[in-house]
């Protein structure tokens, strides 16, 4: 069960040492708070470790590394490879993306999420479908290993939880998800800053995309599927950063009656990024699955190759069926 898979992980990370940490590509609040609170939990436990993702971190998180540097596989990959990995929050091996090559062959891995889609892809594997993110896992964890709660492990647990429930809205926010953050309140997160910081402040890029992105708003003809598309062209001419096309998603499921909402971004011609949102009806995680890739019931995503046009019709297509 859980709670001794949680054991398990408790002996895997006080046992071994020089781990590799990694997250999913594209990171985001949850994987990034997921590696920085591993980092300061194997700090504490006097254990040596490399964070590592194959995308960089996102502006807007790096402050929740307390200094500790997540490495950018594509710069400065280290020629060597560990024997002892801890992947957070991919829900498949493949999100993991070309980090994987730093595995030893004999590699024992540690895989830490919360997705319903996760297939167990570790030696070791601590898998809450009913968790809000990764974090309130790995919360969990450090109480296992009984860790002292710091300001800065506080920080990432809360900040992971604060993300990934969209500023504790979404369904996922349970009563454990604030019994959490209420004890990483106490413990120095400072709530206000970081909804400010996480959730509220946007580039100047990203509003240039905004103005744009709504310029291709679009809606199937009886109004239950909704849709923004992205063009390379755009992304490019307003100088967007890969994550600054989280949250246009939810405009168009936003709209009262709309059933799901998408987004169709692409990424580099020929690959198409969508992101899948659900009011409720559709689940989503098992649409994305047909289409390659998961996620959530409300919340999944999917790369499509083709054209944006094609990625368009097809995914439109296949959402219409499920209503
Ligand atoms: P987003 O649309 O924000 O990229 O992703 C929404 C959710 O779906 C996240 O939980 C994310 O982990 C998951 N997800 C997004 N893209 C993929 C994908 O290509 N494969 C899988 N398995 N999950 C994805
Ligand atoms: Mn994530
Ligand atoms: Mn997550």
């Amino acid at each position: 069960g859980y709670r001794e898979a949680l054991r398990q992980a408790a002996a895997f990370l006080r046992e071994g040492d020089d781990f590799l940490v990694v997250s999913h590509l594209s990171p985001d609040g949850d994987a990034i708070s997921s590696t920085g609170a591993i980092g300061f939990i194997l700090r504490a436990l006097g254990k040596t470790y490399t964070l590592i993702n194959e995308d960089r971190t996102p502006d807007k998180y790096a402050g929740l590394l307390g200094g500790q540097p997540i490495i950018d596989y594509g710069r400065s990959a280290p020629s060597r490879r560990f024997e002892r990995v801890i992947a957070v929050d991919c829900a498949d091996f493949a999100r993991i993306g070309a980090v994987h090559t730093l595995f030893a062959e004999s590699r024992l891995l540690l895989n830490i999420d919360h997705h319903p889609t996760n297939d167990g892809f570790g030696t070791h594997n601590v898998v809450k479908p009913s968790a809000a993110a990764t974090v309130e896992i790995i919360y969990e964890l450090a109480e296992t290993l009984g860790i002292e709660w710091t300001k800065p492990l506080a920080t990432c647990i809360y900040a992971g939880l604060l993300t990934d429930t969209g500023g504790f809205r979404y369904s996922n926010t349970t009563p454990d998800v604030m019994a959490v953050a209420e004890r990483m309140l106490r413990h120095g997160a400072e709530g206000a800053v970081l909804a400010e910081q996480l959730l509220e402040t946007m580039t100047y890029a990203q509003m240039l995309l905004l103005k744009e992105a709504l310029s291709t708003l679009s809606f199937s003809e009886d109004r239950k599927i909704g849709w923004l598309s992205v063009t390379r062209e755009t992304l490019d001419a307003v100088g967007a950063a890969d994550e600054d096309t989280e949250g246009l998603v939810n405009l168009p499921r936003n709209v009262a009656g709309v059933e799901v909402g998408l987004l169709f971004k692409e990424k580099a011609p020929g690959h198409v990024k969508v992101s899948l949102r659900s009011a409720g009806r559709v689940d989503v995680s098992s649409l994305a699955k047909t289409l390659g890739g998961g996620g959530h019931v409300r919340a999944a995503g999917c790369t499509i190759n083709g054209t944006l046009d094609e990625a368009v019709r097809r995914v439109v297509e296949a959402v219409k069926e499920r209503l």
